[in-house]
């Protein structure tokens, strides 16, 4: 961080931003996220991980994850917790540590299931609001600036073209002996889908967020061009001491 970006650090002079990251799978915006939180001294709340968790439960329960009054029942009967770490969160899911359970290929598509019904989003949302009420934080997901944090004073929607985004995931998956990139790519496509065509809070960029398009763009140029972003808000008169 330059000397001058240090001195409008925001724990710094008591300001309480809120950056929304919002985008579809495999955007990149954990990666953004976490860049942003530890370069601004902010906290980084990945909303996605609790979805992620409430569909593990919903899965363990054996509950089909198309029935919304039986998703409420149990979600009544949940406790949800997300906690900030250096580099990632660690979600608690009834006071278990589910963190390394969360990514697998069932649960990820389980999460986009449940995230469908406006009970489970209210649920979600609210919990949400009360972590970032204070500020200081990074929240990445799917809502954040049009309906979780509607007032963020930063808002990126982060896209890339879809075949770019399965790359980047087919990338990460280790090992890779059963899977194809195709069908990364096109589980991707059927998440996209259902997130961009959901009634409740669909996948879409909050009228005043900047759109952050990374398909030609490597991770260090797009972590720079989020940061320019960050740093552009803080250097306006209401941010600066
Ligand atoms: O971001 P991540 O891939 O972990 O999110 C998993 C799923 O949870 C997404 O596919 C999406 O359907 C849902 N989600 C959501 N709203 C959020 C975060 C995640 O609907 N704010």
């Amino acid at each position: 961080m330059s000397k001058d970006e240090g001195s409008l650090r925001l724990e710094d002079q008591g300001r309480k931003l809120i950056v929304a990251i919002d985008g579809p799978a495999g955007a990149g915006k954990s990666t953004i996220a976490r860049h942003l939180a530890q370069h601004f001294g902010l906290l980084n709340l990945e909303t996605g991980a609790m979805y992620r968790a409430f569909a593990l439960k919903a899965l363990r329960a054996g509950l089909p994850l198309n029935q919304s009054a039986a998703l409420e029942k149990l979600a009544a009967e949940t406790t949800l917790r997300l906690e900030p770490g250096e580099e990632n969160n660690c979600v608690l899911l009834d006071d278990e540590d589910v963190t390394g359970l969360i990514r697998s290929q069932m649960v990820t598509d389980g999460a986009s299931k449940v995230s469908v019904f406006p009970a489970i989003r209210a649920w979600m949302v609210r919990m949400q609001q009360e972590l970032g009420a204070s500020g200081g934080v990074v929240m990445e997901g799917r809502d954040i600036g049009t309906v979780v944090f509607p007032h963020a004073e930063v808002k990126i929607f982060l896209d890339a073209a879809p075949e770019v985004r399965g790359m980047r995931r087919f990338d990460q998956i280790v090992p890779k002996t059963s899977v194809q990139p195709e069908e990364v790519i096109r589980d991707l496509r059927e998440r996209d889908l259902r997130d961009r065509n959901r009634a409740d809070s669909p996948l879409k960029p909050a009228p005043d967020s900047v759109l952050l398009d990374s398909t030609h763009m490597t991770l260090e140029e797009t972590v720079a061009a989020a940061e320019s972003i960050v740093a552009a808000k803080l250097h306006q008169p209401a941010y600066r001491s």
